[in-house]
């Protein structure tokens, strides 16, 4: 068992929160979850997918999205503060870019984007980085809760292209005052989102038989991707996947 302490929790919306801890090195290899349990319910263990590669100075990032009536997420949006210490066991999973040099496609919906941002963070130490496209959907604009990192990661890294993608290109009538505090200049406009589900846009640009590809997101965004993929001729071989 490993534990880290919270230094930061920064609560992006209503529903999510990125929260920061620096502890005990964890074998973990990027991609992978681990299971956790925090101090507001230290008997319950949820599986997180860290959004920072492993680091020597323990230095972890967690991206959480609050599910209706949810023990533990909730609590970590609108609970969690510095001093908590956070336990860890199992670390697990099996989305890994292999070294074949084949580009990759990462699909990622809201909070599946973790495990993807540590992917691509470990592949920008590398010296030559697969070509990687990483879809990142979400219901409206305003849940792209990432959009500033991932528009300035676009900016950054030669070999990556993200391509962000709502169902809605409308956001709710209601004000989040979690976002409206946050609100930056930086991110992508409204022209730059395609407008559909996950499925049927990355679907739409065809089959993907020489790519190695990812899927990480609810467990009903996750299969229904995946059938698309696989009616539209992608072999399921070339897929791994962690349903959220
Ligand atoms: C491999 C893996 C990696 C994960 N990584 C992350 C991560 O990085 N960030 C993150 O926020 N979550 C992640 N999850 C999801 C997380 O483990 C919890 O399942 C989630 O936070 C809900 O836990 P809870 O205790 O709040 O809800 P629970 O008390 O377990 O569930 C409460 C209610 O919410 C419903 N529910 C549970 N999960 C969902 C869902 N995804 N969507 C809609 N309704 C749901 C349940 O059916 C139930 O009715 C991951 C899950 C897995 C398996």
């Amino acid at each position: 068992m490993w534990h880290a302490t919270v230094v930061e929790h920064h609560r992006l919306r209503r529903d999510v929160a990125v929260v920061r801890l620096i502890g005990d090195v964890i074998p973990f290899v990027s991609g992978q979850s681990v299971a956790v349990s925090t101090p507001q319910h230290p008997l319950v263990v949820r599986r997180l997918s860290p959004a920072l590669p492993p680091s020597l100075d323990g230095k972890l990032e967690f991206h959480v999205k609050a599910v209706p009536a949810g023990w533990m997420s909730g609590s970590i949006v609108a609970e969690t503060k510095p001093g908590d210490v956070w336990e860890f066991t199992e670390p697990a999973g099996q989305m890994r870019i292999d070294d074949s040099g084949r580009d990759v496609v990462m699909i990622a919906g809201g909070t599946g984007l973790a495990p993807f941002r540590s992917l691509i963070l470990d592949a920008a130490r590398k010296a030559e980085p697969p070509r990687t496209y990483l879809f990142f959907g979400a219901r409206t604009p305003r849940d792209l809760y990432a959009s500033d990192m991932l528009f300035l990661l676009d900016a950054e890294l030669p070999w990556l292209t993200v391509v962000p993608v709502v169902e809605h290109l409308v956001d709710p009538d209601w004000t989040d005052e979690w976002y409206e505090r946050t609100k930056v200049d930086v991110g992508y406009g409204l022209d730059d989102l395609l407008a559909g589900r996950l499925g049927d846009v990355v679907s739409a640009h065809g089959k993907f038989t020489a790519h190695q590809i990812f899927v990480c997101g609810s467990p009903g965004m996750t299969r229904a991707t995946i059938e698309q993929l696989t009616a539209g001729g992608t072999p399921m071989e070339n897929i791994r996947y962690d349903p959220i």
